[in-house]
């Protein structure tokens, strides 16, 4: 069985973060990923608040970061990962096709985007229903599309889209956004967004398999071509069943120092309980774990 200083889990910026600091400090490091790099990122059209950086699209910046990864040759693999066991020194993290032996483990496995939770919604995701704004916004140049939230997401989401289509509903289901104010501002000046607000979408409608509207709770039909959702995230942790791990509000509890109840056990990122859900926070957390598993392998 391959063994490690430290397995990573999930490839956002938290965790590439984490391997890069971790692959410099000559660690055996592997980092498993069961989609692409760059987590919840990879769905954002625009990030304009990380430092150095004035403006760019969520799939550049993560693609950057995946070569900066790969330029330090950092032992990047696919893997589902489906469940840990602790050990010592031994823990084993065990994926569908793989079980790998480690000191220690980094979770950075992020949150999913959260559904709607309508009947329709899986099957028309890919016919109009979209959690990516960049990856599908341009099939709806010209269109009239609707999207959903009214965090930060949600407002720079519906931003990117204006710039492509020719109508967009923003749809919140309270009547303040509790996104950025600078966005919110944008969005109040962007002529082709009309803001709907304390509504909330119970239905969608569809025309040969292709979405052709939206009904909300107040009985109005909106007609869309497509309806993004940025409702927010779920944490992924369902592979953590088989660890005793603190939690709170199904984030992993950790330290100051990233680590979590277990020894040898760190989190990171979107993962954890904090108060705020950002890049930065993301990298300095990355790296505050890699640097403290650093200090424990060395
Ligand atoms: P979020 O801040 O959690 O906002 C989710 C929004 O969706 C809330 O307005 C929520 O309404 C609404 N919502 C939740 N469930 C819903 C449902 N079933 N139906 C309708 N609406 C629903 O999520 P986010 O915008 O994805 O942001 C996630 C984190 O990333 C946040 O911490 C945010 O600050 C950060 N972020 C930062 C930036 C930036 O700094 N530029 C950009 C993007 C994200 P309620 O208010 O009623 O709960």
């Amino acid at each position: 069985m391959e063994r490690f200083d430290c397995v990573i889990i999930g490839s956002g910026v938290a965790g590439m973060t984490s391997a890069i600091y971790l692959k410099r400090a000559n660690k055996k490091v592997l980092i498993l990923e069961k989609e692409i790099p760059g987590g919840q990122i990879t769905r954002s059209s625009l990030i304009s608040n990380y430092p150095g950086v004035s403006s760019i699209d969520g799939p550049t910046l993560a693609l950057n970061i995946y070569n900066q990864m790969t330029e330090n040759q950092v032992d990047y693999r696919y893997g589902d990962v489906l469940s840990i066991q602790d050990g010592n020194p031994y823990k084993v993290v065990v994926t569908e096709k793989e079980t790998f032996e480690t000191k220690t483990i980094i979770i950075a496995s992020g949150r999913s985007p959260r559904e709607l939770g309508l009947p329709n919604e899986k099957s028309l995701t890919g016919h109009g229903v979209s959690w990516c704004a960049i990856c599908d916004g341009p099939l709806y140049k010209e269109k009239t599309v609707a999207v959903v939230g009214g965090g930060s997401s949600a407002l720079e989401e519906a931003l990117y889209l204006s710039s492509l289509c020719s109508k967009v509903y923003l749809i919140h289901r309270r009547d303040t956004f509790k996104g950025e104010a600078s966005l919110v501002e944008k969005v109040n000046h962007t002529k082709n967004i009309e803001c709907i607000f304390n509504v909330f979408v119970t239905g969608l409608k569809e025309k040969e398999n292709l979405l052709s509207s939206i009904c909300l709770n107040d009985h109005r039909e909106i007609e869309v071509s497509g309806l993004f959702i940025y409702i927010g995230a779920t944490p992924n942790t369902h592979f953590l069943k088989d660890l005793n791990l603190m939690m709170n509000d199904g984030y992993i509890v950790v330290d100051k120092n990233m680590k979590t109840n277990i020894d040898g056990i760190y989190a990171c990122g979107d993962v954890i309980k904090k108060e705020f859900y950002q890049i930065s926070t993301a990298v300095g957390e990355g790296a505050t774990a890699a640097l403290s598993i650093k200090n424990i392998c060395d």
